[in-house]
């Protein structure tokens, strides 16, 4: 048993990691042309962690000192009764911040639950307000579906609500105005994301379709005024408010800056393998520790501890390359 002490986890270069990022299925109801390919092969789920052996990684994660927990995916809200995990981690002391990634299909019956559960902040994925140019991007999603999730969400009462973009030339680049807007225009934040060479896509060349943030910034400051902040939420985004509205808007820029040197996360896959880096593979299998060994939270504790030691300095992206990371971000739990 852990003592009820917190400890911290602290990697080779110094860095405090108290940030995780929990993958909890590769499934998805949409099929976005930058996550997935067209035909995936989904995992069996018997190779996938039970909820109850989430929760537990999920407790050790926060006895070690991590006080921010996102769950993700795949569609993180299309596995069946995740709501209790939600549950089994938003009551865990010590925690700060709860938070989830979702493309929003599942929020207009799920949004309320989620926020009993204890869900501060959740991010909503939305690349398109042109339901056909949005159907393009996810193959199957429906937007009016989205739209109302957004909408289930601002009436849920989370204390934020924020958008995510992920933004492809010729594709949804000359959307970033009205996307902005729409943010605005209902109090919510939104960052604009540049697309990550996760896992072998047949839709289209990354590096013809790359639109970068500095592309983004010039494009938005045609019509709004960017004010820099030293704003963090402990991410990668680097932070910027309209002055017209105070809307904050983020650029993640794995392309055009580099934020490797303030890492301070890893990622869980829904698989039990625990990522200490979203651009290498450097891992350490977790699902095996729990299943070897069910109930020792010491043993648990000690291979996490463990992997710091190989803990990456920094991913490697390389846009015209052959993709390095064979895994696509379903899996990963971007
Ligand atoms: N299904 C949920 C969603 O779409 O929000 C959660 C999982 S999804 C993998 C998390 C985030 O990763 C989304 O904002 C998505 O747009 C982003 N994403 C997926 N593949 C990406 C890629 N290759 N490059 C950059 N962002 C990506
Ligand atoms: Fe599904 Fe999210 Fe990937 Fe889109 S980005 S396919 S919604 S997991």
């Amino acid at each position: 048993m852990l003592t009820e002490s917190r400890d911290c986890l602290v990697d080779r270069f110094g860095r405090v990691v108290n940030y995780v990022r929990i993958s909890v299925t590769d499934r998805c109801d949409f099929r976005c042309v930058y996550c997935m390919a067209e035909e995936m092969e989904f995992l069996p789920r018997s190779s996938l962690l039970s909820l109850e052996e989430l929760a537990q990684i999920g407790q050790t994660f926060v006895q070690l000192g991590v006080t921010k927990i996102r769950i993700t995916g795949g569609e993180p809200l299309v596995r069946r009764n995740v709501i209790k995990l939600f549950r089994d981690l938003g009551a865990l002391p010590g925690l700060r911040e709860l938070v989830t990634t979702t493309n929003g299909s599942q929020l207009p019956k799920m949004a309320r639950a989620l926020r009993d559960a204890g869900v501060r902040r959740v991010n909503i994925s939305l690349d398109s307000l042109d339901a056909e140019k949005f159907r393009r991007i996810t193959r199957v999603g429906d937007l009016r579906k989205v739209l109302a999730g957004i909408d289930a969400a601002l009436e849920a009462g989370f204390e934020r609500v924020k958008l995510n973009a992920v933004i492809l030339k010729n594709r949804n680049h000359d959307e970033v105005v009205e996307l902005a807007r729409f943010a605005a225009g209902r109090g919510m934040d939104i960052s604009f994301i540049e697309e990550m060479p996760l896992g072998v896509i047949d839709d289209h060349d990354r590096a013809e379709a790359y639109y970068s943030s500095d592309q983004i910034r010039q494009d938005l400051e045609q019509v709004f005024t960017l004010i820099p902040t030293t704003e963090s939420t402990g991410g990668p985004s680097r932070y910027f408010r309209l002055a017209e509205t105070g809307t904050r808007i983020g650029f993640i820029s794995p392309h055009s800056h580099n934020f490797c040197d303030h890492c301070n996360r890893v990622r869980l896959t829904c698989e039990g393998r625990l990522l200490l880096c979203l651009g290498q593979e450097h891992s350490v299998d977790l699902r095996e520790v729990v299943r070897s060994s069910p109930g020792d939270m010491g043993r648990l504790s000690q291979a996490i501890r463990d992997s710091m030691s190989i803990k990456p300095k920094g991913h490697d992206f390389d846009l015209g390359a052959q993709p390095v990371i064979l895994r696509h971000m379903n899996v990963t739990g971007g």
